[in-house]
């Protein structure tokens, strides 16, 4: 009789500092070693790289998280276990800096509905750690978390609940540096990218900023990710990292199944409902001209089309939405995405990352044209009518002229310049595309460099 086998999960969160580390290696280093030690190992899908709520404060970069799934002979289990956890824990030896709080989880069998629930809110809300200690309680004949009780448990056990809830996805390929190279430049000919984003452009995307001469598939600072090409398709992926020229050695590289660049962040919401650190859209009127601040950020009031509440919204001049923001005027409606933040002098205060220009105030009331001489006239006072400064006609019976004015902005969809295009965000290039999440696992996936 063949042996039982078992389907277990593991998510894994916050083992970075700003210093060093990174979730996706730690992942890389764990998938790799599963493959070589355990091979009665059955991956049911891509591994996960999820991106939670971005307005999040104990964030190190792009609020990452991981997780991936299996299928195992029951006597695996411990092995998966102990090899997992030992990772784990060696990879905390290496990273320097303080400030982590390392979350680890298994979950054995299928995936409940509240871990879904649970990444839903994570994506868009503050999570408080008592929910998931509650989650973790209520499900402790599933649920394992071999290295206690933390805060990275939240993104840990939101990556697993992602496995069952994301309806489109995306996906990544990252290259991981060898660590002798962490500390230099890194070398990718950048021709190369070109070349591959002319040739890959319709199933990738944000490969190289045009306007700003920059490669975008490449991180800075000090971190194992040599690069990352993001698409639609796994086996492009795999082709157009083929075609790039890479000038420094690799340990080798991982195909991530992702939630970014879908705006899955953009959940609708009242404005008197938005609080900080939620993320959402909004839509209502703008209440004041807009205010343009130093270095060109565009601030604006905006009130709901219903009641009576109103909040702020800033758009950053990186963004370039800014340029577009600055020339709407009080009475304009419009719907803002983005995550709320907390000013001191001003509150709630959404920093956008989408604009939709929905309706435009095309005509505005000036006061009447004296019928004698033409001129524009004056108001006479309080209940007295209106008055020529030129001739002195006077007149109680003249309405407000209506007139028509041009609009420097027009209707429409507005999203960041690629720069600034954060992981959730949906740039440019990708709208119109659909992804769905069912590609099979290709042999590629996963690349180990020998000796790596
Ligand atoms: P990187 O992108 O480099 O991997 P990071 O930006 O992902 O780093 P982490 O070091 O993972 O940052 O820290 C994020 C922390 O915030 C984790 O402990 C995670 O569990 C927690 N967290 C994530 N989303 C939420 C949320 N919505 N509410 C509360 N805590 C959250």
């Amino acid at each position: 009789m063949s042996e039982a086998s078992l389907e277990v999960h593991v998510g894994l969160d916050d083992t970075d500092t700003d210093l060093e580390g990174c979730t996706t290696y730690l992942t890389f280093r764990i998938l790799s070693r599963i493959l070589s030690e355990v091979p009665e190992v059955f991956f049911l899908d891509y591994p996960l790289l999820i991106r939670l709520n971005p307005v999040i404060p104990f964030k190190t970069r792009g609020n990452a998280a991981t997780s991936f799934s299996l299928r195992i002979p029951e006597s695996n289990l411990d092995t998966i276990r102990k090899l997992v956890t030992t990772e784990f824990l060696n990879y905390l030896e290496v990273i320097k800096g303080g400030g982590v709080e390392p979350g680890l989880a298994f979950l054995h069998g299928k995936v409940p509905d509240e871990l879904s629930k649970l990444y839903k809110k994570a994506l868009t809300d503050y999570v408080h750690r008592d929910y998931v200690t509650k989650l973790i309680n209520k499900f402790s004949e599933f649920i394992e978390v071999p290295l206690g009780y933390s805060r990275g448990l939240i993104g840990a056990l939101a990556a697993i609940g992602a496995s069952t809830t994301l309806t489109e996805c995306t996906y990544e390929i990252l290259v991981y540096r060898t660590r002798d190279n962490y500390s230099r430049e890194r070398c990718v000919d950048e021709g190369s990218i070109k070349v591959m984003d002319k040739i890959f452009r319709n199933q990738t995307f944000l490969n190289y900023d045009y306007e700003n001469n920059k490669p975008l598939i490449m991180p800075s600072g000090r971190n194992p990710v040599l690069l990352g090409i993001r698409g639609e398709d796994p086996e492009t992926l795999v082709r157009a990292l083929k075609t790039l020229n890479l000038c420094e050695g690799f340990e080798g590289w991982l195909i991530y199944k992702t939630n970014q660049a879908l705006n899955a962040h953009h959940v609708e919401k009242h404005i008197e409902e938005f609080r900080p650190y939620q993320t959402g859209c909004v839509t209502g009127r703008v209440a004041e001209n807009p205010s343009i601040r130093l270095g060109g950020d565009v601030l604006l009031k905006l009130s709901s089309l219903e009641n009576e509440h109103s909040l702020w919204v800033v758009f950053f001049s990186e963004t370039g939405l800014g340029k577009i923001a600055r020339y709407l005027m009080k009475g304009d409606v419009i719907r803002v995405c983005g995550g709320g933040k907390w000013w001191e002098d001003l509150g709630l205060v959404i920093h956008g990352d989408l604009l939709e220009v929905i309706e435009l105030v095309n005509e505005i009331l000036k006061n009447p044209l004296c019928p004698r001489c033409s001129h524009r006239m004056k108001s006479a006072g309080k209940g007295k009518g209106w008055k020529c400064p030129a001739c002195g006609y006077r007149a109680s019976n003249l309405d407000k002229e209506r007139v028509k004015i041009s609009r420097r902005v027009a209707i429409g969809t507005y999203r960041p310049v690629d720069s600034a295009v954060k992981h959730l965000i949906m740039p440019q290039s990708r709208i119109g595309r659909r992804s769905v999440c069912n590609k099979p696992l290709i042999s590629e996936w996963i690349y180990v460099h020998k000796g790596g």
